[in-house]
């Protein structure tokens, strides 16, 4: 908004502070809105993770202000010579190298964010009710909010997409994949097999997948290992349980892997509880959009982990969203324009990101079209990512620009 002073009187709810609440506060706080983040971790540091983004999320993290004070929000770690070294989990074949990524842990520092209020802990029980710009809400109860705007960054399990109903749609479903996730001592890992632990590995296998990632400096190994059923249509996939995760047992888990290498194995047997974590995914929503309400990160998008990308896309939607919104036309009886351009120009990328992700998967667990052939899944992978990390964000602004300029929204 051009605007300050009408800036400062637009509130902006944002619900969910993962990262890509984090940044869209940011973004949307230079912009000079006044925004209220709604968390319902009691802290922050709770939501500590280790990630790696490649250079589109590092660039769209720039782009939002936070290049040169990454410490505001994240611990990032030394560029990784490596993303992943993928091997061949049984034979422990080297198939190839995918270059650099950094690692991040989200973490307490993001209290240094300007503006930024600190979680309340309290749960955002989302019974929206959606006035027309100038209208005043019916309701008045103590802790009912009243914003201009609310955007839904609330991951997978989205309140604020379900609170827009079948406008919206979004299902979330099983992918059929479930997932064993441990930390191991660095320290160990080396004691066991090596100084190759701190190397970061993708191990493949059929419809089996291990990956190995330093992260925490080098002093912690984060391993995932993944067991996919994929015999039925993936509409059909369920996940039995209530609860995403489930106990599991060290011996299960190494049942499962028992036709992997030793080295695969002995790392498997250092993770010390061994639940098993169903992985969901996002069909995707008709909408992201309904008045002035919208979505963001994995509460529009959520995918499959395979191309490491969740996270990146969530900083490049809080990007476009705050420069959108930034723009001098934007005011609060038109902002909802300015939120439909920017699920005009964010879905479909989002989208494919989810399509070439679950694609990955299957190709890092020998269900791809190259099935077994190593030398084809390498000469695959060389150039795989290039769409997604050499990616031009300032493109997806100028163009909804554009089609905000056609529509007549802004001159
Ligand atoms: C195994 C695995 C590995 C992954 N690896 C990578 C990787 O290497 N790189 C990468 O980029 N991505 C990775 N991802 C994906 C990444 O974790 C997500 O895409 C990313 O965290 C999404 O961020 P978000 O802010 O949109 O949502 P989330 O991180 O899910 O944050 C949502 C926030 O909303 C809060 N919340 C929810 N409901 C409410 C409510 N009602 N009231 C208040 N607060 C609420 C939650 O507490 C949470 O803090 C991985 C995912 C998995 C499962």
């Amino acid at each position: 908004m051009g605007d300050t002073s009408q800036a400062q009187d637009t509130v902006v709810a944002i619900v969910g502070g993962g990262l890509g609440g984090v940044c869209t506060a940011v973004g949307l706080s230079r912009a000079g809105y006044t925004i209220h983040v709604f968390e319902k971790a009691a802290s922050f540091a709770e939501l500590g993770a280790g990630l790696s983004i490649g250079p589109n999320s590092m660039r769209a993290l720039e782009l939002l202000g936070l290049g040169s004070i990454f410490e505001a929000i994240a611990k990032i770690s030394e560029l990784n010579p490596l993303w992943f070294r993928v091997l061949d989990g049984r034979d422990g074949t080297h198939v190839t190298d995918l270059p650099s990524n950094v690692n991040i842990h989200f973490s307490s520092l993001v209290k240094k964010v300007e503006n930024m209020q600190t979680a309340n802990g309290a749960y955002a029980r989302l019974a929206i009710e959606r006035r027309e710009h100038g209208q005043n809400p019916s309701r008045s109860e103590p802790d009912f909010f009243v914003a201009s705007v609310v955007v839904g960054c609330d991951g997978i399990k989205s309140v604020v997409r379900e609170s827009l109903g079948e406008q919206c749609g979004g299902r979330v479903r099983y992918t059929g994949t479930y997932m064993y996730r441990g930390l191991i001592n660095m320290d160990d890992a080396v004691a066991a097999i090596g100084e190759r632990a701190r190397i970061s590995t993708q191990r493949m296998g059929f419809d089996r997948q291990m990956s190995a990632i330093p992260i925490d400096g080098g002093k912690t190994l984060s391993v995932t290992a993944y067991v996919s059923d994929r015999s039925r249509d993936p509409d059909l996939r369920e996940w039995g349980p209530t609860s995403w995760i489930v106990p599991g047992s060290t011996e299960e888990m190494l049942a499962s892997f028992e036709d992997f290498g030793e080295d695969a194995k002995t790392l498997l047997k250092l993770v010390k509880k061994a639940d098993k974590w169903a992985l969901h995914e996002l069909v995707p929503p008709e909408r992201w959009t309904v008045g002035r309400v919208t979505l963001l990160g994995d509460a529009a998008h959520a995918g499959q982990p395979f191309n490491g990308q969740g996270v990146g896309q969530a900083f490049e939607d809080a990007y476009v969203l705050a420069e959108l919104l930034a723009l001098p036309e934007c005011t609060p009886a038109n902002v909802e324009r300015f939120l439909l351009a920017y699920e005009d120009i964010r879905k479909d990328r989002s989208r494919v990101q989810q399509v070439t992700s679950r694609e990955g998967g299957e190709i890092f667990q020998y269900c791809g079209p190259m099935g077994r052939d190593r030398a084809a899944i390498a000469r695959v992978l060389r150039d795989r990512f290039d769409w997604l990390w050499m990616y031009d964000l300032t493109m997806d602004v100028e163009l909804a620009k554009a089609k905000l300029k056609l529509a007549g929204v802004i001159v």
